[in-house]
């Protein structure tokens, strides 16, 4: 398995992959861990977890630049990844608790009738290249924490990342076996949800890879969380903040070089402000500084492969040979490293690959509409459904709007951005379940019904 640097096309080390055999064993391991995390108490395991935070902590510019070698992302932006990770540890080691408490119900008189909360045991993820830590902790931290144990398949672009990331945790003190990374082909993830020791799978990634996923977790009986891509939009009312807009609507569309499931992909303008809107956009995104991920000034890295890159640039292209039209970028740049550049297309036609299809790049589809009842249409005419952001100033006018939406997340007058304490994911093809606060730690458990006499 080669770990290939983006930003040069270089070699950064080669790792050995594991057989069926090597599987066998590690489910062995992580079985018998899963005997002894279980019943430790809820506080060891919470503390335990502060650990894992100090852990990363103190050694965050190892673990970022890990991140940035393997897959492009601005130092900056990975360094505040570590920080986030470090963040949700501490989140689960304060809140666990409450989320677990058991829940009492109204029963008969001298009954006692409530649900506890009991881990499942090993859990399967299988997990994307583009956030390499943040997408596996935040998955794994409330597992960990109800008693489950972790086997993690990661992208086989960021084996260096999966590796890290076990030593992380064995840094900080988990047993061995709680936490295991298996560099394995993604052909041998079926085989592993078929064994009677893996209890549930969770998936980030790719339609397709979901859609295989939930086929064989639906066969096995297994519960199964999917979180995959989005087309979110962003929309602008005739009354928002445009300079906020289009400041934040580059963050929310260009950040890790496009590369985000929730990134703003299609900017939904109300007519009024449409020019000043893509005027503004147009110069926020032109002063971004596109360059060496390793720099601490670059704002956008490389997309984390050439083929990604090849994939992208084709989708652009078609989109302009079906009528839209780029006032900024649109041609990748001339050097070395899969770079291309931050975007802007105007005048997009219904049904072209920008419009209809996940772009996973800096690169930003904007529509002009005539009211917000278009724009609630534009925003929902997606097979898509992970997150949207709508701007206006009027508060009341935007909580009404955000029902109409058809998205797992709405936010108003800010980004769609994962938080701890709040829950995260998507409906129609952007995936089921939730991650995070409360609901990302009851996914994985046997709410079990206690009734007593
Ligand atoms: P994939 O969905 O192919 O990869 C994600 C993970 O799934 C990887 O660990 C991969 O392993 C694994 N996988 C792939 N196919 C299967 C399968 N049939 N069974 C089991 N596991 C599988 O994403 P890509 O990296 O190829 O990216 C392609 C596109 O996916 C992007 O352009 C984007 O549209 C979307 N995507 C969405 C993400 C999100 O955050 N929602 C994140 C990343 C990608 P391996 O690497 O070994 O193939």
């Amino acid at each position: 398995m080669n770990a290939i640097n983006p930003a040069t096309g270089e070699r950064v080390e080669t790792y050995e992959i594991e057989t069926a055999d090597d599987v066998d064993n590690a489910l062995k391991a992580a079985n018998e861990a899963y005997e002894e995390w279980r019943i430790r108490p809820l506080r060891e395991r919470e503390r335990l977890l502060t650990e894992v935070a100090e852990e990363l902590r103190e050694n965050d510019r190892t673990y970022a630049e890990q991140i940035t070698r393997e897959m492009g992302k601005p130092i900056s932006g990975a360094l505040a990844e570590i920080e986030k990770c470090a963040w949700v540890c501490e989140h689960y080691a304060e809140h666990a608790s409450a989320y677990l408490t058991p829940e009492g119900h109204p029963s008969p008189p001298g009954v006692d009738a409530r649900t506890v909360y009991e881990p499942f045991g090993p859990l399967l993820a299988v997990m994307p290249w583009n956030y390499p830590f943040w997408q596996v902790f935040r998955f794994a931290v409330p597992a960990l924490t109800a008693g489950n144990v972790v086997l993690l398949k990661h992208a086989s672009s960021v084996p260096g990342c999966a590796m890290a990331i076990e030593d992380a945790f064995r840094q900080a003190g988990l047993p061995e076996g709680t936490f295991r990374t298996l560099l394995i082909d993604a052909d041998l993830v079926d085989g592993i949800l078929g064994d009677d020791r893996v209890r549930g799978v969770t998936l980030t990634g790719s339609g397709p890879a979901g859609r295989a996923v939930a086929a064989t977790a639906g066969e096995q009986l297994k519960p199964s969380v999917l979180e995959l891509g989005g087309s979110d939009p962003f929309v602008v009312l005739e009354d928002a903040d445009v300079e906020a807009a289009a400041e934040v609507g580059t963050q929310a569309r260009m950040q890790n070089a496009g590369q985000s499931c929730i990134a703003a992909k299609r900017f939904v303008v109300h007519t009024d402000v449409h020019d000043e809107f893509v005027n503004r956009f147009v110069a926020e995104v032109e002063s971004l500084t596109v360059g060496d991920p390793m720099d601490a000034e670059t704002d956008v890295g490389p997309l984390a492969s050439e083929a990604f890159l090849t994939e992208l640039h084709e989708q652009v292209e078609r989109s302009l040979e079906a009528g839209a039209h780029a006032v900024t970028g649109g041609e990748p740049l001339d050097r070395e490293g899969a770079y291309y550049p931050p975007t802007i297309l105007t005048d997009v036609p219904e049904g072209c690959p920008v419009d209809a299809e996940e772009t996973f790049g800096p690169v930003a589809a904007v529509y002009e509409v005539a009211d917000e009842y278009e724009a609630i249409e534009k925003a929902n005419d997606t097979r898509f459904g992970l997150g949207a952001s709508i701007w206006t100033a009027d508060r009341k006018r935007g909580r009404r709007l955000a029902h109409d939406l058809e998205a797992g997340c709405v936010s108003v007058n800010q980004l769609v951005k994962s938080d701890p304490r709040v829950p995260f994911g998507g409906i129609k093809e952007s995936g089921y379940g939730r991650e995070l606060a409360a609901d990302g730690i009851t996914e994985f458990v046997n709410r079990k019904t206690v009734w007593v006499e």
